[in-house]
C-alpha cells in the first residue's frame, strides 16, 4: 500500500506559521535571524519535539531536526530548504520544503517505520540573501562555497553583523558546519516560474540548475558636442548597440534552454546633447550544458570583436565578474523522485531550476535533488505567491515516496 502524508496537517502548519511576520497583505516578512525569524525557528522546534525529533546546530545558524536510525554511525537522509524570507516575501518559498520534511518524518514514525540511517530535517540559515548577501548563506558554508569568517562579517543595512547575530541568539558556539555528512539531499520548493503551471504538470522533476556567466560590458568612443559634430565624424558608442543587442539576444536563441540578458544599459555621462563617450552595459548568459555555455561565451567574444571591426574607432572591455557552474542533480535520486511521482499518479515534467536554491549549494558536496510544484502565475518573493492544497500535498507525498526509496 502506498503510505501518503497528512495533507491538511501540513496545510494547517503552512498557514500557520505565515502568521509569524505575516504582513497585511497575505504575505511573510520574517527575514534571517531577526526576532521574527527566531520566533518561525521556535514554533517549528516545537513541532519537531513533539515527535520526538532531536534538535542541533552549527556555528553559522543551519539547524537539523534528527529522527533517529537503526544505525546512528550511518549518515543522515536530509530533506530541508529555508525558514527565511524575503522582506516581500510569501507562505510557500522555502518554508514548504522544511515543513513538508517535517510531515514527511511524522507519516514515517506513525507508520512505525524504523529507518535504516537517521532522517533530518534542515533549516538553512539566509537563503533569501535579502538582509545579508549573499544569498544560500548556511548552506554555502556547508557546501565550502563561502567562508564562515567572511559570512560573519557580512552586515545589514543597520550595520548589524551576522556574526553578531549568530552570537546573539547562541548559534556560534555550535560544529563547523562544513563537518556535516550527508548521504542524500531532497529539497521539495515552488517552481518560481511559470512552466509546471502553464503545462498543467502537478511536479516538476528537477534535473540540475542552470550554469551562469555575468558580465561588465564597456564601448568606448569619444564625448563630443551634440551639434557641431557631423554624423560621420564621431565616434559614438551607441551607433555599436543594435549590432550588440541583436547579437547577443541571438545568443539566447542558441536552443529552447539557452538565456541571454542584457539588464542594464547606461550611457556616460547620459546628457541629452552630449554624445556618450562610454556605455556600461550587463550581460547574463544561461544554459544547463556547460559546454554549450563555454560556446555562448566565445560567441559573446566573437559578436563585440566582430562589431568593433565594424566601428573603427570604438574600444571595448569584456569582464566577466562571476560564473556558476552547472549543476547537475544526482541520478539515483531523480529516478527516485520521478518514481514518486508515478506511484501517487502525479503527472509530471523533467525541469532545471532557474532559481538558486540552497540545494544548488549543497549539491557540491552531496548526492542532491529538487521537486517542484507548480505556483500562481510563477510568483514568488511577492505576498500573492500562492499553491493550491492539492499541489503541496502532491508535492510532499513525492518526497515521502523518494525518501522512503532512498531508505531501502
Ligand atoms: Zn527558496
Amino acid at each position: 500500500m502506498t503510505l501518503t502524508i497528512n495533507a491538511p496537517r501540513l496545510w494547517n502548519n503552512l498557514m500557520q506559521i505565515a502568521n509569524i511576520g505575516g504582513t497585511p497583505d497575505g504575505g511573510c516578512d520574517r527575514q534571517a535571524l531577526t526576532d521574527t525569524d527566531l520566533s518561525g525557528r521556535e514554533l517549528f522546534i516545537d513541532w519537531c519535539v513533539q515527535v520526538g525529533l532531536k534538535i542541533s546546530y552549527d556555528a553559522v545558524g543551519n539547524m537539523f531536526a534528527r529522527l533517529d536510525g537503526q544505525d546512528n554511525s550511518l549518515s543522515p537522509i536530509v530533506l530541508g530548504s529555508h525558514l527565511d524570507t524575503q522582506p516581500t516575501g510569501g507562505k510557500y518559498d522555502g518554508i514548504l520544503g522544511v515543513l513538508a520534511g517535517l510531515e514527511v518524518v511524522r507519516c514515517i514514525r506513525e507508520a512505525g517505520i524504523k529507518p535504516n540511517r537517521p532522517v533530518e530535517i534542515a533549516n538553512w540559515m539566509n537563503e533569501e540573501g535579502a538582509r545579508f548577501a549573499p544569498a544560500m548563506m548556511g548552506s554555502g558554508v556547508y557546501a565550502g562555497m563561502l567562508d564562515l569568517a567572511q559570512v560573519r562579517d557580512a552586515a545589514d543595512k543597520e550595520g548589524i553583523t551576522v556574526g553578531q547575530e549568530l552570537d546573539r541568539h547562541g548559534y556560534s558556539g555550535f560544529a563547523d558546519p562544513t563537518g556535516k555528512d550527508i548521504h542524500a539531499y531532497l529539497e521539495l520548493h515552488i517552481e518560481q516560474g511559470p512552466v509546471l503551471e502553464q503545462t498543467e504538470k502537478t511536479i516538476g522533476v528537477v534535473t540540475g540548475a542552470q550554469g551562469i556567466r555575468w558580465y561588465d560590458v564597456s564601448i568606448r568612443g569619444q564625448e563630443v558636442h551634440a551639434g557641431p559634430f557631423p554624423m560621420g565624424m564621431r565616434r559614438d558608442p551607441v551607433a555599436a548597440l543594435p549590432e550588440i543587442i541583436a547579437g547577443v539576444l541571438e545568443i539566447g536563441r542558441t536552443d529552447e534552454h539557452a538565456r541571454a540578458t542584457i539588464g542594464q544599459i547606461d550611457t556616460c555621462p547620459g546628457s541629452r546633447n552630449v554624445v556618450p563617450g562610454q556605455i556600461e552595459m550587463s550581460i547574463d548568459l544561461r544554459h544547463p550544458d556547460e559546454a554549450v555555455l563555454t560556446s555562448m561565451n566565445e560567441r559573446l567574444e566573437a559578436i563585440l570583436a566582430s562589431v568593433m571591426d565594424d566601428h573603427k574607432g570604438l574600444k571595448f572591455d569584456l569582464n566577466q565578474i562571476w560564473h556558476s557552474p552547472v549543476v547537475d542533480f544526482d541520478a539515483k535520486l531523480v529516478k527516485a523522485v520521478l518514481n514518486g511521482a508515478l506511484e501517487h499518479g502525479c503527472s509530471h515534467l523533467n525541469i532545471i531550476s532557474g532559481a538558486g536554491h540552497d540545494a544548488l549549494m549543497v549539491a557540491r558536496k552531496a548526492p542532491t535533488t529538487m521537486i517542484f510544484i507548480p505556483c500562481k502565475d510563477g510568483l514568488s518573493h511577492n505576498p500573492a505567491e500562492s499553491a493550491t492544497p492539492e499541489h503541496v500535498g502532491a508535492g510532499a507525498n513525492v518526497l515521502l515516496s523518494a525518501t522512503l526509496e532512498l531508505l531501502n
